[in-house]
């Protein structure tokens, strides 16, 4: 697979070299040289084929000249080795769960699917790597359990201290083995620019190998098209007028579906929901982005001021705005229609949608018109049991696994939001 870097056309690579360095460089992205059309086989065939055959295919579309087959098979099997079921609330309503992976959202599709290519890649190489991340949450602890006991990898987690769930914390700070969690006196902007700042400090990139598993990541943005093809294949029926709703904050998962598109998804439109960090949305309507300092909702993984994976999207559509808009929409939901969608929803259908989710659903209400509508659901509910008991007056049952971790113990180191002493630390190990 060849990439190019969208802020500098020339400079062209393969994808294990964009998975190792992440971002390009000058602020790019890396893009896709061709996103490949799949074959009518690959139509014909898709209502006999389970999902890991899926992603196979849809993997060896862009990495077969880099991983032969059989690898690319253990990396699918070893990485997505949970579902993305179709739920049917009324025969044009469905709900497609992405939240059926170890960390309960949708983003250990990416982060798993990256782990294990980058584990592969690695085998080839023995100096140990360093994978930094600045986390408010839900990033680190995907990010940690993908990466768990993967050789020649270590993780460092920075987090703000006291602002983040105790779920979330507990979720990457009980791991231990290759992975340390940093707790930060400061905030997650503090995290994010500690972490920017190793990485162009020379001192510490002279003797260590550091790398990031962030959502511009071509490694993480890959296996989200996986669950768009295996939506289609529980629809039974292929509908005239399909949309999918898809909460977005940072636009990972809204690109890859546009990348599926590419490759012939059978969908009309996509409606993007944003909650009052509506920057995308916006954009949309006016064909200006206008990026501002981001605010806390209900729904705090979209809570991002600038997406930065737009670019990516700008670029997939020739920088035609005319061509964006032609199949996506987007609109902007408050925390109180979350909580009220959250709330409706139950009473309708005896369904909890989590918050991230709920955006997606009045969003699509929004939108007001009578086609074949999928939502994608990011998280499980249980993790945002403190809203859904407001929205529907009962907690729900966290899943078993999860639930363990409340009782292990907590191991953090502690630092200042102090970048001498994060520098001696990475310096130190
Ligand atoms: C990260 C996240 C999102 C936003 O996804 P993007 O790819 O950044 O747009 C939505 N919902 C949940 C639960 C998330 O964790």
């Amino acid at each position: 697979m060849k990439l190019y870097n969208n802020k500098n056309k020339s400079e062209i690579v393969s994808f294990k070299e964009a998975l190792f360095k992440g971002a390009a460089g000058g602020g790019g992205l890396y893009v896709p040289v061709k996103i490949p059309l799949l074959s009518d086989e690959f139509w014909k065939g898709l209502n006999n084929t389970s999902f890991n055959d899926i992603c196979f295919e849809i993997s060896s579309q862009f990495l077969s000249d880099e991983i032969p087959s059989e690898d690319l098979r253990t990396i699918i099997n070893n990485s997505i080795n949970f579902d993305a079921p179709l739920i049917s609330l009324t025969a044009k309503i469905k709900i497609l769960e992405l939240f059926h992976g170890p960390t309960l959202a949708f983003k250990d599709f990416g982060a798993r699917f990256m782990a294990e290519v980058f584990e592969y890649f690695k085998k080839e190489e023995n100096k140990e790597t360093y994978i930094l991340v600045a986390t408010s949450g839900d990033t680190g602890s995907a990010v940690a359990n993908a990466f768990f006991k993967k050789t020649g990898i270590k993780v460092i987690l920075l987090y703000p201290s006291g602002k983040i769930s105790n779920l979330q914390e507990k979720q990457f700070t009980t791991l231990g083995e290759n992975i340390t969690a940093l707790e930060i006196e400061g905030t997650f902007d503090d995290c994010q620019s500690l972490v920017k700042k190793a990485f162009i400090d020379k001192e510490i990139t002279d003797v260590k190998n550091l790398s990031s598993a962030n959502s511009i990541n071509i490694g993480r943005l890959l296996p989200q098209t996986f669950y768009y093809f295996r939506a289609i294949q529980q629809l039974k029926e292929i509908s005239e007028n399909l949309k999918i709703t898809v909460p977005s904050g940072n636009l990972g998962n809204l690109t890859a579906g546009l990348i599926a598109k590419k490759m012939g998804l059978p969908v009309n439109e996509f409606i993007s929901a944003t909650n009052i960090n509506s920057v995308f949305a916006d954009f949309l309507s006016s064909g200006n982005l206008a990026p501002r300092k981001s605010v806390i909702t209900l729904s705090n993984a979209m809570d991002v001021g600038n997406p930065n994976n737009y670019s990516r999207i700008t670029e997939i559509f020739d920088n035609s705005f005319e061509k964006i808009s032609n199949i996506l929409t987007g609109y902007s939901i408050d925390d109180e229609k979350t909580l009220s969608t959250i709330s409706k929803i139950y009473n309708k259908y005896d369904y909890i949608l989590d918050p991230h989710g709920a955006v997606g659903f009045a969003a699509m209400e929004k939108d007001n018109n009578i086609s074949m509508n999928i939502i994608l659901e990011t998280a499980h509910p249980a993790k945002f049991n403190e809203t859904i008991k407001k929205a529907v007056g009962k907690n729900i049952e966290l899943p078993h696994m999860i639930k363990e971790i409340i009782y292990k113990e907590k191991k953090s180191i502690r630092l200042k939001n102090n970048f001498e002493d994060f520098k001696s630390y990475l310096l130190n190990i």
